[in-house]
């Protein structure tokens, strides 16, 4: 499994309140059918989820036959925190991503999925997209918890758009004809008592961009860390310091894509690299744990330099801040496309590793490239968990350290709950 990959904002169609990022779906069209969703939200939804979860809508309450899955999902909103009045009488500005789009009365942003009504903001709340257990390390994170279950869940829609998404059916669901369209509706604690029962020691938003939800994902990893669960956000990496901020009290790892390094790549994918680099300083500075994943795609961010440059960006934060490469197989949008040559990541691997960086892995490759999917110790250079194609088979370390020479090797360790 590669990272997940995300999706882009809509077209701009004409706010002059913000020309990067406009309102571009009328609310009257998600709840066409349905009843207003104000009629379900709780009183009392303020500014954080901590000591209980906001009352999701009722299952399937009010669809119709045929219902589109924007009035599905227009239904199963509460009050949301992540935003700032302004700039005009009327209007909100969503924080919870880099777009940072302005909400004009009756108008959604970009990712279709938070909206402005009767002068609040609506967000998702109350139901997962779908959800898996699998091993943490599908998640690509490879520092925390080795060998521990995630029970993984994710939600529809995304604010960026990217061509080869592997879950563009329900990231990309609100602009594609052929995505999945049936949430599953769920209580928070429902969610994680399925965790917990399946012995899984994480619990990951993830498959599309948790961000765009994180009032959700605050109530699920409120309940998650309840329960002694390790959380974790799979992010595209294109937030802001306050969703970083209101998400930090419940959660542990910050798991980010950095899917380029120029302007024109980010620009076909629908963002912008800074606030991607600008959130993964951020991250670290609030203590998160941060891993970042690189899909190298054949044709689009396979140049040696490029993505040098970017080991020495991530190093420049910190040269512990895992990084993995990970090999790309055609799909979605980019069908025409090869497969990524394993010998050309470790190359960029070699070099990231002769310039500092001190964990750097090559992912996606079966077993092709075993020897760097293993964590070796920065001092003396034995493997200290030794892993096969997203398994982890052996962990060495002791309390945190290397067995052999005692380095201390950074993560999440410890006994997973499975
Ligand atoms: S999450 Fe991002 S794309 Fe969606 S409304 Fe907020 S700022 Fe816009």
């Amino acid at each position: 499994m590669e990272t997940n990959g995300q999706s882009a904002p809509e077209a701009a169609t004409g706010d002059p309140l913000d020309p990067g990022c406009r309102p571009h779906v009328r609310v009257e069209d998600l709840v066409r059918g349905a009843a207003p969703a104000g009629e379900r939200a709780p009183a009392d939804a303020g500014a954080g989820c901590a000591g209980g979860e906001r009352a999701p809508a009722e299952p399937g309450a009010g669809g119709a036959p045929g219902e589109p899955l924007t009035a599905k999902l227009a239904r199963r909103t509460v009050p949301g925190d992540l935003y700032e009045r302004g700039p005009e009488e009327g209007y909100l500005r969503c924080t919870a991503c880099a777009h940072r789009c302005v909400l004009s009365p009756g108008r959604a942003g970009a990712c279709g999925i938070r909206f402005e009504q009767d002068g609040e903001l609506r967000v998702p709340f109350g139901y997962v997209a779908r959800h898996y257990v699998r091993s943490v390390e599908t998640n690509t994170i490879f520092h925390v918890r080795p060998g521990a279950r995630s029970l993984t869940f994710g939600m529809f829609g995304c604010d960026l758009r990217c061509p080869y998404c592997q879950n563009w059916k329900v990231s990309q669901a609100l602009r594609e004809p052929e995505g999945d369209g049936e949430p599953i509706d769920i209580s928070a604690a429902d969610l994680v008592e399925t965790a917990v029962a399946a012995g899984c020691g994480v619990l990951a938003s993830a498959y599309n961009e948790p961000m765009i939800t994180a009032e959700w994902a605050r109530a699920v990893f409120t309940e998650a860390r309840r329960r002694g669960l390790v959380t974790a956000l799979i992010s595209d990496g294109n937030t802001t310091p306050e969703a970083l901020a209101y998400m930090r009290p419940v959660t542990d790892v910050f798991r980010v894509d950095l899917k380029g390094w120029s302007a024109d790549q980010y620009r076909t994918l629908g963002g912008r690299v800074e606030p991607v680099l600008a959130a993964i300083g951020e991250a670290r500075r609030l203590g998160y744990w941060v891993e970042v994943v690189t899909l190298v795609v054949p044709g689009f961010n396979d140049k040696a330099a490029g993505l040098r440059a970017l080991g020495a960006e991530i190093a420049r934060v910190d040269p512990d801040i895992p990084w993995h490469l990970n090999a790309f197989y055609p799909r979605y949008k980019m069908r025409d496309r090869l497969t990524t040559d394993p010998a050309f990541l470790v190359d960029v691997a070699g070099v990231a590793y002769a310039r500092g960086m001190r964990y750097v892995y090559v992912s996606n490759v079966a077993d092709r490239v075993r020897e760097l999917s293993h964590t070796r110790c920065p001092g003396c250079y034995e493997v200290v968990v030794r892993r096969f194609n997203y398994e982890t088979q052996e962990v060495l370390l002791s309390g945190g350290a290397c067995p052999a020479c005692g380095t201390r090797v950074p993560g999440l360790w410890g006994p997973a709950a499975a």
